[in-house]
């Protein structure tokens, strides 16, 4: 019997050591949530994440002494995964806004964008206004998802990538889509039919997201930024990916 209760206390103190030791690796590393579905804030190259977000998050790391880990989800993911701990931050062009401060805590901004309208070239929408009783797309769970939502006799068609709504556009499946400015350059470069609307929409700013109450890793984070923005080198990533007219 006492054997038993002996050889129980051991498992127990071998368990416990080795969780100190799984959770000490752990707290080397910081869990970025992501959508890389996003250029030029994240995308794929090969099996190799870049953009300005990834480099962003990178820059952080490198700063707090962590391990960058990357996880690729769902867009509508990322600011669960944060809201339950399973990532650290979250980055993926994502607009701070009322909703989202609800669950996640964010840092400072570090950069503004807009909303814009991508059309079919030659299509009869120029205005916001025009958008009234269109067939408007989107990315499932973005604030184009939300803003579209409010177009008076719309219907919405929610597409897991922007990349697939600007595809539904070149076919004539939808009107128009609605997504931040840069991802509408980027798709606007790689597409000779589509065109982006001249007239600012709404006007966002981005942010990190982290778990609520995480006060500690919100102060580091926008301490790094902060560095990163007297440094010149938060500017130098941005500068490297969107072109400067
Ligand atoms: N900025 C938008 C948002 O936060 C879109 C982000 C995205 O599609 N990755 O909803």
């Amino acid at each position: 019997m006492k054997k038993k209760i002996v050889l129980t206390g051991l498992i127990v103190a071998m368990a416990v050591s080795c969780m100190a030791c799984s959770s000490k690796k752990e707290s080397n590393e910081l869990v970025m949530a992501t959508n890389a579905e996003f250029p030029p804030y994240e995308y794929l190259e090969g099996s190799d994440f870049r953009g300005i977000d990834v480099e962003i998050a990178q820059a952080i790391a490198d700063d707090l002494g962590k391990e960058l880990v990357i996880e690729d989800m769902a867009f509508d993911s990322v600011i669960t995964s944060v809201q339950s701990g399973k990532a650290d931050i979250g980055l993926a062009g994502l607009t701070v806004n009322e909703d989202r401060l609800k669950n996640v805590d964010f840092s400072d901004t570090y950069t503004t964008a807009r909303q814009v309208i991508i059309t079919k070239k030659g299509s009869d929408i120029k205005t916001v206004d025009d958008l009234e009783g269109k067939l408007i797309g989107v990315q499932l769970g973005t604030t184009g998802d939300i803003y579209a939502e409010d177009v008076k006799d719309a219907t919405v068609e929610r597409y897991n990538k922007g990349f697939e709504a600007v595809q539904a556009l070149s076919q004539g499946k939808i009107d128009v889509v609605i997504i931040d400015n840069e991802p509408a350059k980027v798709f606007a470069s790689q597409n000779e039919e589509i065109e982006i609307l001249e007239e600012e929409f709404r006007v966002e700013e981005y942010a990190i997201a982290v778990k609520k109450g995480n006060d500690e890793l919100v102060k580091q984070i926008n301490e790094s930024l902060n560095k990163l923005e007297e440094s010149g080198e938060l500017q130098e990533i941005i500068d490297k990916y969107i072109n400067k007219e």
